[in-house]
């Protein structure tokens, strides 16, 4: 059992002020393996301290410095890549060339891409000569970041390089389900040499740290990703103290795949949702077909599900792993029967453990067809690998669909005709439109519209998140 008992404060592991354990399981196996301790509010109270009088001389760090010390930071996390690798795929079952190829690359991509940003960013300018305003961009302040267990590493290094990079202090508290790869990155900053109080990390709840960040006087900001319910919940608990909050919440993607789509558009769309065991925000669960062609997308679907291989996370190779806990496992075990209870029809997957899995959280990869727009399935964020498909006749009635949702993360639009996918694209409601699976470059703005949240992370962007904006008259004498 790996004792992680500690937080990082003020540059220190410092052990908690009244214990109270908390064990991380690895979901293959449904055994614990490292236990931490969940800290209260002396704990808490102490890494605000920390930060605000960190604020005092990081604020005031110049740019130069601040990139040296990210560089180093950047060379320490490739150093210690496997060791990332293996703390994800244990707390939070990614299968290891996943977490690898997928998860800790994330990581390190962010912070090359905020060194890239923070070099080019101007922090003043003029306004206009003839006016003589001057512009300051200033450091908001210290800084809560809240990050869940689906992509551990990913949302920590999009919050932390650029909260950092801005001249913000922080405290970061990581999902207390998959808490370790944030305590590896925690001894990354600190081998980095950043000042003691710059960073701290305490675990943690949202019941008691989360919450006794998002009220405490001290705390300047909040960027939250995780779930609308702890999104709503943190926005109402900062709101006496007038916190900016940045939120990334859930999402229920649609995916249009109209009838001239390129030929691998089903698969790529049903292999998407069920990567990282379809616990991403950004998934296309709801898959809508243009009717020409559904009966040929539900064989190519059906195909795709009974294809993918599901695995413990230890082993090596192209497969999925179990989901996150047993309240997730059960929470998606739940929407798959109210699928089933609903009339939707199963046509792959289903409830239960797939065969030969008879421990650990696995799930099978699962399809429903014949899927009405007021079923559960369909507008529940389910973060488990479990996709609708519905279909659609009018380029318009595919657009009512796609918005027909409390949240707007990310669409997705398959088609040929690149006049019809842009006129599409401008008309959905969601911070991101993927069209026909091309990637978004390193940098590009990641947020949404509506229930998905309110800000945008990822290049100058989520850099100008953690900064105020000063406006100065009278500038030169
Ligand atoms: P969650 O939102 O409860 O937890 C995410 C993080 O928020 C954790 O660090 C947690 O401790 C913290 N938190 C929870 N309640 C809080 C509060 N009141 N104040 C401050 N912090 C709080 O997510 P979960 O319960 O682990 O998962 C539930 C559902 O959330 C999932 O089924 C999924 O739909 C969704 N989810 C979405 C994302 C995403 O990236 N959008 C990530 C994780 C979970």
């Amino acid at each position: 059992m790996q004792d992680k008992r500690k937080f990082y404060i003020n540059g220190q592991w410092i052990d908690p002020s009244t214990p109270s354990d908390l064990e991380v399981v690895n979901p293959s196996i449904d055994e614990s393996f490292a236990v931490i301790s969940l800290a209260d509010t002396k704990d808490t109270n102490e890494a605000v301290e920390a930060a605000k009088k960190a604020f005092i001389l990081w604020s005031k760090t110049s740019k130069d410095e601040k990139i040296t010390l990210l560089k180093r930071l950047h060379e320490i996390y490739e150093s210690r890549w496997d060791d990332m690798s293996k703390a994800i795929s244990m707390e939070m079952g990614a299968p290891i060339d996943l977490a690898s190829e997928q998860q800790t690359s994330t990581g390190s991509n962010h912070i090359k891409t905020f060194i890239k940003t923070l070099e080019k960013f101007e922090f003043e300018n003029n306004y206009d000569e003839k006016s003589n305003n001057h512009i300051a961009y200033e450091p908001i302040g210290v800084c809560a970041l809240i990050t869940p267990w689906n992509w551990p590493i990913n949302q920590i290094t999009l919050k932390v390089t650029p909260a950092l990079a801005a001249g913000c202090t922080m405290i970061l508290k990581p999902s207390e389900i998959a808490p370790l790869s944030g305590m590896l990155f925690a001894e990354m900053i600190h081998e980095a040499g950043f000042p003691p109080g710059v960073f701290n990390l305490v675990n943690g709840d949202g019941a008691g740290v989360g919450t006794q960040l998002s009220g405490h006087p001290d705390v300047d900001m909040v960027s939250f990703t995780g779930s609308t319910r702890a999104g709503r919940l943190i926005t109402k608990n900062s709101a006496d103290t007038i916190k900016r909050v940045c939120l990334e919440l859930g999402g229920k993607g649609a995916n249009i795949v109209f009838s001239d789509a390129d030929e691998n558009a089903v698969r790529r769309g049903v292999s998407r949702v069920f990567n990282n065991s379809g616990q991403s925000c950004n998934a296309p669960t709801r898959m809508l077909v243009e009717k020409s062609i559904y009966e040929r997308a539900v064989k190519e679907a059906i195909d795709q599900a009974n294809k993918t291989k599901v695995d413990l996370a230890s082993r090596k190779g192209n497969h999925i792993g179990p989901v996150v806990s047993k309240a997730q496992f059960d929470k998606i075990q739940n929407l798959i029967q109210s699928g089933i209870d609903e009339g939707a029809t199963l046509v792959a997957g289903g409830p239960h453990r797939p065969d030969g899995l008879d421990k650990g959280y696995f799930v099978k990869p699962t399809i429903f067809t014949d899927v009405k727009t007021n079923m559960k399935i369909v507008n529940e964020e389910i973060f488990g690998p479990v996709i609708s498909l519905l279909s659609f006749e009018t380029e318009e009635e595919a657009i009512s669909i796609s918005n027909d949702t409390t949240y707007g993360l990310t669409n997705y639009i398959q088609t040929q005709d690149n006049d019809k996918a842009k006129r599409i694209s401008k008309k959905l409601r969601s911070g991101m439109v993927e069209i026909n699976g091309n990637a978004f470059s390193k940098g590009t703005p990641f947020g949404g519209y509506k229930q998905s949240g309110n800000g945008r992370e990822g290049g100058t962007w989520g850099l100008e998140e953690y900064l105020e904006v000063k406006a100065i008259s009278g500038w030169n004498l």
